[in-house]
Protein backbone atom coordinates (compact mmCIF):
# COMPACT_ATOMS: atom_id res chain seq x y z
CA UNK A 1 0.00 0.00 0.00
CA UNK A 2 1.41 3.43 -1.00
CA UNK A 3 0.85 6.56 1.06
CA UNK A 4 -1.27 8.49 -1.26
CA UNK A 5 -3.69 5.20 -1.33
CA UNK A 6 -3.63 5.42 2.49
CA UNK A 7 -4.98 9.32 2.44
CA UNK A 8 -7.75 8.58 0.55
CA UNK A 9 -8.68 5.51 2.20
CA UNK A 10 -8.60 7.76 5.62
CA UNK A 11 -10.68 10.38 4.27
CA UNK A 12 -13.64 7.29 2.62
CA UNK A 13 -13.28 5.85 6.15
CA UNK A 14 -13.50 8.87 8.59
CA UNK A 15 -10.27 7.76 10.25
CA UNK A 16 -8.38 10.30 12.44
CA UNK A 17 -4.90 9.63 12.08
CA UNK A 18 -2.64 12.72 12.82
CA UNK A 19 0.24 13.80 10.43
CA UNK A 20 2.85 12.55 12.64
CA UNK A 21 1.66 9.20 13.22
CA UNK A 22 1.96 8.80 9.21
CA UNK A 23 5.79 9.70 9.42
CA UNK A 24 5.89 6.18 10.46
CA UNK A 25 4.33 4.91 7.63
CA UNK A 26 7.25 3.07 6.27
CA UNK A 27 8.86 1.75 9.38
CA UNK A 28 8.06 -2.04 9.28
CA UNK A 29 5.60 -1.24 6.88
CA UNK A 30 5.64 -4.98 5.31
CA UNK A 31 5.52 -6.68 8.75
CA UNK A 32 2.54 -4.64 9.94
CA UNK A 33 0.54 -5.73 6.65
CA UNK A 34 1.02 -9.43 7.56
CA UNK A 35 -0.04 -9.24 11.09
CA UNK A 36 -3.66 -7.45 9.70
CA UNK A 37 -4.09 -9.96 7.07
CA UNK A 38 -3.19 -13.10 9.52
CA UNK A 39 -6.33 -11.32 11.49
CA UNK A 40 -8.02 -10.71 8.81
CA UNK A 41 -7.44 -15.03 8.23
CA UNK A 42 -8.73 -14.77 11.93
CA UNK A 43 -12.39 -13.50 10.91
CA UNK A 44 -12.00 -9.91 11.38
CA UNK A 45 -13.74 -8.28 8.76
CA UNK A 46 -14.31 -4.38 9.56
CA UNK A 47 -12.60 -2.70 7.32
CA UNK A 48 -11.99 0.93 9.68
CA UNK A 49 -10.43 -1.55 12.33
CA UNK A 50 -8.04 -3.22 9.46
CA UNK A 51 -7.23 0.25 8.19
CA UNK A 52 -6.25 1.66 11.75
CA UNK A 53 -4.49 -1.10 12.93
CA UNK A 54 -1.99 -0.95 9.13
CA UNK A 55 -1.63 2.56 10.57
CA UNK A 56 -0.63 2.40 13.92
CA UNK A 57 2.95 1.42 14.76
CA UNK A 58 2.79 -1.09 17.55
CA UNK A 59 6.59 -1.09 17.51
CA UNK A 60 6.88 2.05 18.84
CA UNK A 61 4.43 0.92 22.10
CA UNK A 62 6.82 -2.16 22.89
CA UNK A 63 10.33 -1.83 24.65
CA UNK A 64 12.94 -1.52 22.34
CA UNK A 65 14.84 -4.40 22.93
CA UNK A 66 12.00 -6.48 21.78
CA UNK A 67 10.81 -4.27 18.49
CA UNK A 68 11.21 -7.02 16.08
CA UNK A 69 8.63 -9.05 18.00
CA UNK A 70 6.03 -6.00 17.95
CA UNK A 71 4.04 -7.31 14.69
CA UNK A 72 3.74 -11.14 15.66
CA UNK A 73 -0.05 -12.29 16.61
CA UNK A 74 1.29 -12.34 20.66
CA UNK A 75 0.94 -10.36 23.68
CA UNK A 76 4.31 -8.69 24.66
CA UNK A 77 5.44 -7.40 28.00
CA UNK A 78 5.65 -3.58 28.97
CA UNK A 79 6.94 -3.69 32.07
CA UNK A 80 5.29 -3.77 35.70
CA UNK A 81 4.22 -7.39 34.89
CA UNK A 82 2.05 -6.18 32.49
CA UNK A 83 1.52 -7.21 28.55
CA UNK A 84 0.21 -5.32 25.56
CA UNK A 85 -2.31 -7.30 24.40
CA UNK A 86 -2.17 -9.92 21.24
CA UNK A 87 -3.21 -7.99 18.08
CA UNK A 88 -6.05 -10.38 16.90
CA UNK A 89 -7.76 -10.03 21.00
CA UNK A 90 -7.19 -5.99 20.12
CA UNK A 91 -9.07 -6.13 16.33
CA UNK A 92 -11.64 -8.15 17.68
CA UNK A 93 -12.61 -6.28 20.61
CA UNK A 94 -12.79 -3.13 18.62
CA UNK A 95 -14.45 -4.85 15.33
CA UNK A 96 -17.15 -5.68 18.13
CA UNK A 97 -17.07 -1.94 19.62
CA UNK A 98 -19.03 -0.86 16.43
CA UNK A 99 -17.98 2.74 16.59
CA UNK A 100 -18.72 5.31 14.99
CA UNK A 101 -16.96 8.42 14.75
CA UNK A 102 -18.52 10.62 17.12
CA UNK A 103 -18.57 7.94 20.28
CA UNK A 104 -17.12 9.05 23.24
CA UNK A 105 -15.47 5.53 24.44
CA UNK A 106 -14.37 4.63 28.35
CA UNK A 107 -11.14 2.73 28.06
CA UNK A 108 -10.19 0.41 31.65
CA UNK A 109 -6.56 -0.48 31.32
CA UNK A 110 -4.33 1.72 29.18
CA UNK A 111 -1.34 0.19 29.30
CA UNK A 112 1.02 0.53 26.77
CA UNK A 113 -1.49 2.83 24.51
CA UNK A 114 -1.34 0.90 21.89
CA UNK A 115 -5.14 -0.04 21.94
CA UNK A 116 -6.00 3.87 23.12
CA UNK A 117 -4.27 4.86 19.64
CA UNK A 118 -6.73 2.30 18.40
CA UNK A 119 -9.56 3.52 19.48
CA UNK A 120 -8.33 7.03 19.13
CA UNK A 121 -8.22 6.85 15.54
CA UNK A 122 -12.09 5.50 15.02
CA UNK A 123 -14.15 7.53 17.79
CA UNK A 124 -14.53 10.87 18.75
CA UNK A 125 -13.19 11.14 22.18
CA UNK A 126 -11.41 8.71 24.40
CA UNK A 127 -10.94 8.59 28.61
CA UNK A 128 -8.47 5.91 29.55
CA UNK A 129 -7.92 4.81 32.86
CA UNK A 130 -4.73 3.03 34.11
CA UNK A 131 -4.06 1.81 37.57
CA UNK A 132 0.01 2.13 37.23
CA UNK A 133 0.84 6.04 36.69
CA UNK A 134 4.14 4.62 35.14
CA UNK A 135 2.60 2.98 31.97
CA UNK A 136 -0.20 5.79 32.14
CA UNK A 137 2.48 8.58 31.76
CA UNK A 138 4.51 6.26 29.29
CA UNK A 139 1.45 5.73 27.09
CA UNK A 140 0.61 9.58 27.02
CA UNK A 141 3.80 10.36 25.96
CA UNK A 142 3.63 7.98 22.60
CA UNK A 143 0.02 9.25 21.79
CA UNK A 144 1.49 12.97 22.19
CA UNK A 145 4.08 11.61 19.91
CA UNK A 146 1.45 10.13 17.81
CA UNK A 147 0.16 13.35 17.23
CA UNK A 148 -3.01 12.19 18.72
CA UNK A 149 -5.28 15.18 21.08
CA UNK A 150 -8.61 13.64 21.51
CA UNK A 151 -7.37 11.18 24.54
CA UNK A 152 -7.65 11.60 28.27
CA UNK A 153 -5.38 9.86 30.31
CA UNK A 154 -6.47 9.30 34.08
CA UNK A 155 -4.11 7.31 36.99
CA UNK A 156 -6.62 5.19 39.13
CA UNK A 157 -9.29 2.27 39.48
CA UNK A 158 -10.99 1.90 36.21
CA UNK A 159 -13.18 -0.61 37.73
CA UNK A 160 -15.08 2.20 39.68
CA UNK A 161 -15.48 3.55 35.94
CA UNK A 162 -15.29 7.36 35.57
CA UNK A 163 -18.55 9.10 36.64
CA UNK A 164 -17.76 12.72 35.59
CA UNK A 165 -17.37 11.90 32.15
CA UNK A 166 -20.50 9.50 31.56
CA UNK A 167 -22.84 8.41 30.11
CA UNK A 168 -20.24 6.21 27.51
CA UNK A 169 -21.74 5.27 24.34
CA UNK A 170 -18.99 2.61 24.12
CA UNK A 171 -16.87 0.76 27.17
CA UNK A 172 -13.52 -1.16 26.70
CA UNK A 173 -12.24 -3.30 29.51
CA UNK A 174 -8.79 -4.80 28.83
CA UNK A 175 -8.20 -6.70 32.32
CA UNK A 176 -10.06 -9.91 33.54
CA UNK A 177 -12.84 -9.11 35.64
CA UNK A 178 -14.84 -11.77 37.69
CA UNK A 179 -18.42 -10.21 36.79
CA UNK A 180 -19.09 -7.50 35.02
CA UNK A 181 -18.60 -3.91 37.55
CA UNK A 182 -21.91 -2.58 38.22
CA UNK A 183 -20.91 0.89 37.77
CA UNK A 184 -19.23 0.59 34.18
CA UNK A 185 -22.93 -0.96 33.13
CA UNK A 186 -24.45 2.20 35.03
CA UNK A 187 -21.70 4.44 32.70
CA UNK A 188 -23.04 2.99 29.97
CA UNK A 189 -25.54 4.52 27.49
CA UNK A 190 -28.98 2.85 26.57
CA UNK A 191 -28.34 0.87 23.64
CA UNK A 192 -24.16 1.30 24.06
CA UNK A 193 -21.81 -1.76 23.84
CA UNK A 194 -19.08 -2.91 26.09
CA UNK A 195 -16.59 -5.53 25.72
CA UNK A 196 -15.00 -7.61 28.70
CA UNK A 197 -13.43 -10.72 29.84
CA UNK A 198 -15.00 -12.32 32.23
CA UNK A 199 -13.83 -15.13 33.88
CA UNK A 200 -10.89 -16.23 36.68
CA UNK A 201 -7.39 -15.47 36.99
CA UNK A 202 -6.48 -18.25 34.55
CA UNK A 203 -8.76 -17.81 31.69
CA UNK A 204 -11.82 -15.75 30.42
CA UNK A 205 -14.83 -15.21 27.96
CA UNK A 206 -14.47 -12.72 25.66
CA UNK A 207 -17.68 -11.23 26.55
CA UNK A 208 -19.91 -8.36 24.42
CA UNK A 209 -22.39 -6.46 26.56
CA UNK A 210 -25.44 -4.52 24.81
CA UNK A 211 -27.23 -2.38 27.61
CA UNK A 212 -31.05 -2.49 26.54
CA UNK A 213 -32.42 0.79 24.83
CA UNK A 214 -34.86 1.19 28.07
CA UNK A 215 -31.26 1.54 30.04
CA UNK A 216 -32.31 -1.38 32.73
CA UNK A 217 -31.56 -5.17 31.58
CA UNK A 218 -28.74 -6.42 29.18
CA UNK A 219 -28.22 -8.81 26.63
CA UNK A 220 -24.93 -10.57 26.89
CA UNK A 221 -23.02 -12.58 23.95
CA UNK A 222 -19.66 -14.94 24.21
CA UNK A 223 -17.03 -13.74 21.84
CA UNK A 224 -13.91 -16.63 22.67
CA UNK A 225 -12.12 -18.01 24.95
CA UNK A 226 -9.12 -15.86 26.19
CA UNK A 227 -6.59 -14.78 28.70
CA UNK A 228 -5.83 -11.07 30.09
CA UNK A 229 -3.89 -9.59 32.85
CA UNK A 230 -6.15 -9.45 36.28
CA UNK A 231 -8.30 -6.12 37.03
CA UNK A 232 -7.32 -4.83 40.21
CA UNK A 233 -9.41 -2.89 42.32
CA UNK A 234 -13.11 -2.65 44.17
CA UNK A 235 -14.79 -4.79 41.35
CA UNK A 236 -11.40 -6.59 40.36
CA UNK A 237 -9.41 -9.55 42.12
CA UNK A 238 -7.94 -8.71 45.64
N1 LIG B 1 -4.74 -2.94 25.75
C1 LIG B 1 -3.52 -2.65 26.46
C2 LIG B 1 -3.12 -3.74 27.39
C3 LIG B 1 -3.82 -3.69 28.65
S1 LIG B 1 -3.17 -4.83 29.83
C4 LIG B 1 -2.41 -2.41 25.46
O1 LIG B 1 -2.70 -2.34 24.27
O2 LIG B 1 -1.27 -2.23 25.86
C5 LIG B 1 -4.26 -4.41 31.14
C6 LIG B 1 -3.93 -3.15 31.85
O3 LIG B 1 -4.96 -2.94 32.82
C7 LIG B 1 -2.63 -3.20 32.63
O4 LIG B 1 -1.81 -2.13 32.26
C8 LIG B 1 -3.08 -3.07 34.10
O5 LIG B 1 -2.15 -2.36 34.90
C9 LIG B 1 -4.38 -2.33 33.96
N2 LIG B 1 -5.33 -2.46 35.08
C10 LIG B 1 -5.55 -3.53 35.88
N3 LIG B 1 -6.51 -3.25 36.78
C11 LIG B 1 -6.91 -1.97 36.55
C12 LIG B 1 -7.87 -1.11 37.16
N4 LIG B 1 -8.63 -1.49 38.18
N5 LIG B 1 -7.99 0.15 36.67
C13 LIG B 1 -7.24 0.58 35.62
N6 LIG B 1 -6.32 -0.21 35.01
C14 LIG B 1 -6.15 -1.46 35.46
Amino acid sequence: MKIEEVEKLIGKFKLKIPQETLKYFEEFREEREMMVDEIEEKGVKDERVLLAMKLIPRHIFVPEQIRELAYKDHPLPIGKEQTISQPFIIALMTENLEIKEDHKILEIGTGSGYHTAILASLAGEIITIEVFEELSEKAKKILKKLGFDNVRFFVGDGSEGLPEFSPYDRICVSAASPDIPPPLLEQLKPGGIMVIPIGDENEQVLSKIIKEGNGKGFIKKELCGCKFVKLKGKYGFP
